[in-house]
Parts: structure tokens; sequence; C-alpha cells
């Protein structure tokens, strides 16, 4: 299935179902990426060994030019010194501005590929083949960047792909606390958007956890047709591309302070909806958000409070550094009913307090 994302010149398609991935050359092709261009596929250690082969080989076969690099898998992947390396790695297979990156793997491939391609002498073409469920959210959008050691994505840029190819059958290997972090990002599209589709997650939990590829598809396609939605409205986050932060200023705070192997993105982004529905009712915005913000996560096995003990202080001092926020502000995205939010800015800090302090206990 193929959803449109309308930005103009910069406008792209995103195929989304099983066997996109043996499609991909001529998914490429139409997206003017024809065999005369050279391709590097950048991808992390796990997605190497499962799925580099059989892509390298569906390219060659097509008359593609192809090398790749592979990165060590997660997060610290996203650093200047690996974007230096596939930088060399590139220039030394010869690739010039008529070439094309190719990220095969998750968020960190990429924001990491993404950013490359976006400074790779002054910006090349890149295509998405996202092979984890919290990618449909990466992937889509334009957004890359690597990691600062004092700051997440501080160096990064807008740069939108070609294309993106999510091809639903290469997410069966996923571990399942990647599949749950993924559900995260699924259902925080359902929640900032569309009520509907929040009820439909409820109701179709199990068999989206049983990678049911019918319904799976449709999870991928409600939850980028919201991203989707959002950034055409909105590419450079002026205004309304900001509600897809929802979870993300008490998530980044917690993922900062807990470590990204204690706590994954997705993890942390589930407690920090339920943390901001807590704080929606604390403020009298929203009433009884937060009972369904629970439920609906914890049918997808997702946290809904903090196991870890931390310290009120540092958890408001990492999202005052946030560079979300504007003059260490608290800027926050809050419902103000399931499937509706609103964003707030200067949040009392008391307020959020006493939501960590609830968090702690349990909720
Ligand atoms: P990830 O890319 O690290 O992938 C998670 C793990 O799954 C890795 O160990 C990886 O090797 C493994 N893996 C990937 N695909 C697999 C497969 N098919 N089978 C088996 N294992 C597989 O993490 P992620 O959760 O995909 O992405 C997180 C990153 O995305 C963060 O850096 C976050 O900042 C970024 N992000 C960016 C945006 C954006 O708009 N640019 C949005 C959300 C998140
Ligand atoms: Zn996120």
């Amino acid at each position: 299935k193929r959803l449109q994302v309308e930005l103009g010149e910069r406008s792209y398609p995103i195929w989304i179902g099983p066997g996109a991935l043996g499609r991909l050359p001529g998914l490429l092709e139409e997206a003017g990426i024809d065999t005369g261009r050279k391709l590097f596929i950048v991808t992390d250690e796990h997605v190497a060994s499962l799925y580099l082969e059989k892509t390298t080989t569906i390219l060659r076969d097509a008359g593609y030019a192809v090398s790749h690099f592979v990165v060590v898998a997660g997060e610290k992947a996203k650093s200047l010194a690996v974007y230096e390396q596939i930088i060399t790695a590139a220039l030394k297979a010869g690739l010039d501005r008529k070439s094309a990156f190719l990220a095969l793997g998750g968020g960190v491939v990429g924001d990491l590929a993404g950013f490359v391609a976006a400074t790779y002498m002054r910006g090349v073409a890149f295509v998405q083949i996202p092979t984890t469920l919290l990618a449909h959210d990466s992937s889509v959008g334009g957004k890359v960047a690597v990691n600062h050691p004092l700051g997440k994505n501080i160096i990064g840029a807008f740069h939108q792909p070609k294309l993106v190819a999510y091809d639903t059958e290469l997410l069966k290997t996923l571990p399942p606390r990647e599949v749950a972090a993924g559900f995260a990002e699924v259902i925080k599209h359902g929640m900032i958007w569309d009520e509907t589709f929040v009820t439909w997650l409820e109701e179709n939990a199990e068999g989206l956890q049983r990678f049911d590829h019918t319904l799976l598809q449709e999870a991928l396609l409600r939850a980028c047709s919201v991203k989707v939605a959002v950034v055409s409205q909105d590419e450079r986050e002026q205004g309304l591309r900001a509600i897809l932060n929802l979870g993300h200023t008490f998530g980044h705070a917690f993922e900062a302070l807990c470590g990204y192997e204690k706590l994954n993105h997705g993890e942390a982004v589930a407690i920090g909806m339920v943390a901001a529905a807590m704080l929606s009712e604390k403020m009298g915005i929203a009433h009884d958000v937060s009972k369904r913000t629970r439920r609906v996560l914890m049918k997808y096995r997702l946290p809904v409070s903090l196991m870890l003990p931390l310290k009120a202080d540092d958890v408001i001092a990492a999202m005052r550094r946030d560079k979300k926020g504007e003059g260490g502000k608290l800027v926050f995205v809050l419902p103000t009913a399931i499937g509706k939010v609103e964003i707030k800015k200067d949040v009392a800090e008391e307020q959020v307090r006493e939501v960590l302090r609830a968090l702690q206990e349990g909720g």
C-alpha cells in the first residue's frame, strides 16, 4: 500500500507491506534513482547479519553498483565519529552527488544515514528501508541527526528521503522489547490525532502482537498517515508538528537519566504519555485520560510507571535542557481527551513534581 507525503518538490511515497524489499529496484526507478547511480547502504551489525546480503543481491541483480558500511547496533552509533567513518567509506567507494544512501535498519541507522546524506557534498538522495516498528515514525518526516555527548539529536538537519520502502516481513525478527517500543509510537499517533485508531489498537492488541500481516500493515498505515498529515502541514516544526512530541518531554528526560539500555526510547515515551495524561488531569485540562492511556499501553506490554528511582530535581533539569524547550521553560504536549492534544508552555514546576511523585509510587 502506498502513502504520499506532499511537500512540493520534496514529495515522496511510503510503501508499506510484505515484499517491499523485493520490489526495491522498481521503487527506486520510480523515485528517479536509476541503475546508473551508485548506492551506499548503511546498516547496523544485527540487521546486516539478517538482511544485508539479501538487499545487496536484489539491487545488484537489478544492475546497481552497491557498497555498504556496517555500524555497531544501538544509540552509540549516532555519533560524529561514526558519521566521519561513513563519509570516509563513501568517498573511497567513489560516491558522487548523483549517488544515494540507503538506510537499512531502525531509527538509529535512519537518523545517522540521513544526516550523512544531508551533508555529503552538500546533500545527496537518500532512501529509508525501515526494519523496526519504531522506524515507522523516524523514517517519515525528514528529521535526521547524530548525538552530541551533551545531548541527543543535537547535530542534525531536515532532509526528506526520496522513498520509504517498509517491508513488514522484516519485522518478524525483532526482539519483543523492540516490538513493544515500536507500538509506543504507534499508540502515540492515535493519542494525538484519532480516538478511533486508539480504540482499534485496543481491540486488535492481540492480533497485532502476533504479527498478523493485514493488521500490522493497517496499523502502520494509520500511524504513518497521522505523521504524514502533521508533517505535510508543518515540515519544519513551526507549530503543529510539535504535537508529535506527546510523552517526549518527560520521555527524553527519563531516557537520558536511566540510560538507553535500561529504558529504551519507546518505553520512555510510554511512561511519558502516562505522565502527560496525569499532568493534564492535575491542571484541569482533561478528565479521566490517564486510566485509558495506561490501559492501552499495558495491552502492548509497555511500562506505565517509573521502576527506577529518579530525583525530581534531575528530571526537571533534564527537561529544561531539552532542545524543544524555549529558554529553559517547561513545554508539554498534553491530552485534552483521548485523540486530542494541546501544547502548553511554561507549566508550573510544582505540578510536574507532583506527577513525578505519583509516577514513582506506581501511578
Ligand atoms: P534501533 O535502530 O537501535 O533498533 C533497535 C534494535 O533492533 C537494534 O539493536 C537493531 O540492531 C535491532 N533491529 C533492527 N531491525 C531489526 C530486525 N528487523 N530484526 C532484528 N533486530 C533488528 O532503534 P529504533 O527503536 O528503531 O530507533 C530509535 C532511534 O530513532 C532513536 O535514536 C531515536 O532518536 C530515533 N527517532 C527518530 C525520529 C525522527 O523523527 N527522526 C523519530 C523517532 C525516533
Ligand atoms: Zn519518539
